[in-house]
């Protein structure tokens, strides 16, 4: 039997994010980055493990995660 690790998908609506950065500062994989335009992104998408710390801090809610079947 194979066991695949859970992959995720960490969606940004780019209209509420502030670019506050605690959702970075948060991210116990480093997932997450602020980006040149100044809204956060997930530039390690694949590195994500589902913990949800960041959607839970983020105070605008701005972020959804979201498990990749
Ligand atoms: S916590 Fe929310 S508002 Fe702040 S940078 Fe992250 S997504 Fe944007
Ligand atoms: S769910 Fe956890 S690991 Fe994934 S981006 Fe958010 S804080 Fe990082």
């Amino acid at each position: 039997m194979v066991f695949l690790a859970k992959q995720f998908e960490v969606i940004i609506n780019k209209l509420w994010c502030k670019g506050c950065g605690l959702c970075v500062g948060v991210c116990p994989k480093k997932v997450l980055e602020i980006s040149s335009h100044v809204k956060s992104e997930a530039a390690r998408q694949d590195d994500c493990i589902g913990c949800h710390q960041c959607d839970n801090i983020c105070p605008d809610f701005a972020i959804t995660v979201k498990e990749r079947g």
